[in-house]
């Protein structure tokens, strides 16, 4: 694992070729990654450890991340992160289920033939408009005429498809440029390994065609370099830009929206001006990926500042949210309520856990058990958009009107 990030880092050039001008705006904005960040960090060393070793890295077993990641393996942003996090918000260290889920990545990238390569890294410095730029690769596995490049994605927050994954091409396009020598490649296939969701990922391709899609990159990455690169907001760039919560390109893509001049301006229908139409409703909530990340960043920056400096934002303040009652001392609340209630009414029944977190704790080889034992009700009635794979909603209608309202239940 690398400490050190290039400018033109494959982990970000979707955004940078889907919005050049990010390139700059990102200049010198330290990069807020959260908790997922530093838990994929962590589930990344160990992927690293155990292809290098063989050995499922059980010492780590119960420790924090801390105790073992060597200093020099991370940035110092990225050290005080994870000693951040642990500090502040909710405890980081390594269990089973971390394990297991690494392992899935693990024993799918031993089973490729050829020369294996573990976390190496790659010169993509061609594709780029400044010299020395690089990636780290996950692994990958070359053999005569044949590349396997496997990343890994402990994240589950959004799943990542293997086809046309600029990072991926960004990786692949290194091994190219560095070994296409010894293994004269010709088939490439570019894999997501992301087995909280269990989604393994594959696209087979040609070096043909990445060289092709390099040229597009690499034009892409000279305009996010020169002057007055243009802005492209998207929920892919934007979701993790560090600069959304100020920029008024993603403002005003989610803001034209709910523009209604176009609307007022269709003198044939009155009463239709003063209200959305179904298509403008259709197209404002197609929006709504844009819209949620946009509100949040605006809210994630007014907090930080709110508490930083109780007076630093006009008209807002901080105050503590909705709070839940607990008991401090089950002890005493036991002794003390038994004398009104039932001792064994006392406690919840012993609850079962999920199927998900069965998973966790179950190696590979276990898990298909889950799937046996477990069965599924059907889910809520969600819109997406009509290309959806999915059939279409037969079920109870009463459902539909019901999924609109939250649990507003006390305690
Ligand atoms: S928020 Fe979106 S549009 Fe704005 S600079 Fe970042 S990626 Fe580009």
């Amino acid at each position: 694992m690398s400490g050190l990030h290039a400018r033109y880092s494959p982990s970000s050039a979707h955004r940078i070729i889907d919005c050049p001008a990010s390139l700059q705006a990102c200049d010198g904005v330290a990069d807020d990654a959260g908790y997922e960040a530093v838990e994929g960090t962590v589930a990344h060393w160990l992927h690293e450890e155990w292809l290098l070793t063989g050995k499922r890295p059980t010492q780590f077993l119960g420790k924090r991340p801390w105790s073992f990641i060597p200093h020099n393996e991370l940035t110092s942003q990225e050290w005080q992160l994870l000693r951040h996090e642990i500090g502040t918000e909710r405890d980081l260290f390594v269990d089973e289920g971390m394990l297991n889920y690494v392992e899935e990545s693990v024993l799918w990238c031993r089973e490729v033939p050829g020369d294996h390569f573990i976390e190496k890294r790659v010169n993509i410095s061609p594709w780029c408009p400044i010299p020395d730029q690089f990636g780290t690769a996950d692994h990958f596995a070359c053999q005569p005429g044949k590349l396997v490049i496997t990343d890994f994605k402990y994240g589950r927050g959004v799943q990542v498809y293997a086809e046309r994954n600029y990072q991926a091409i960004l990786y692949a396009l290194g091994v190219i440029n560095e070994y296409d020598w010894e293994y004269d490649f010709d088939e490439v296939v570019i894999r997501i390994a992301q087995p909280r969701l269990g989604h393994f990922d594959v696209w087979e391709t040609t070096k043909a065609e990445l060289l092709q899609i390099g040229e597009f990159i690499k034009e892409r990455f000279a305009i996010a370099h020169g002057e007055n690169p243009p802005f492209g907001p998207t929920e892919q760039a934007c979701k993790f830009c560090r600069v959304s919560y100020k920029c008024k390109a993603l403002a005003d893509k989610v803001l034209d929206y709910f523009d209604f001049e176009e609307d007022a301006s269709r003198d044939d229908v009155k009463l239709e001006a003063e209200f959305l139409t179904l298509e403008r409703a259709v197209e404002i909530f197609k929006m709504r990926g844009l819209f949620k990340l946009w509100i949040g960043a605006v809210e994630a920056d007014i907090a930080t500042r709110l508490s930083r400096d109780p007076d630093s934002v006009p008209g807002l303040k901080l105050v503590a949210g909705r709070s839940v009652r607990y008991w401090p001392n089950p002890d005493k609340v036991r002794d003390d309520l038994a004398l009104y209630i039932d001792e064994d009414k006392l406690y919840k029944p012993r609850e079962m856990i999920s199927p998900a977190q069965a998973e966790k704790l179950l190696s590979k080889g276990d898990r298909p058990i889950v799937s046996v034992l477990a069965d599924k009700k059907p889910g809520k009635p969600t819109i997406v958009d009509a290309d959806d794979p999915r059939p279409k909603w037969e079920g109870d209608n009463a459902a539909v009107a019901s999924s609109h309202f939250d649990d507003e239940s006390d305690d």
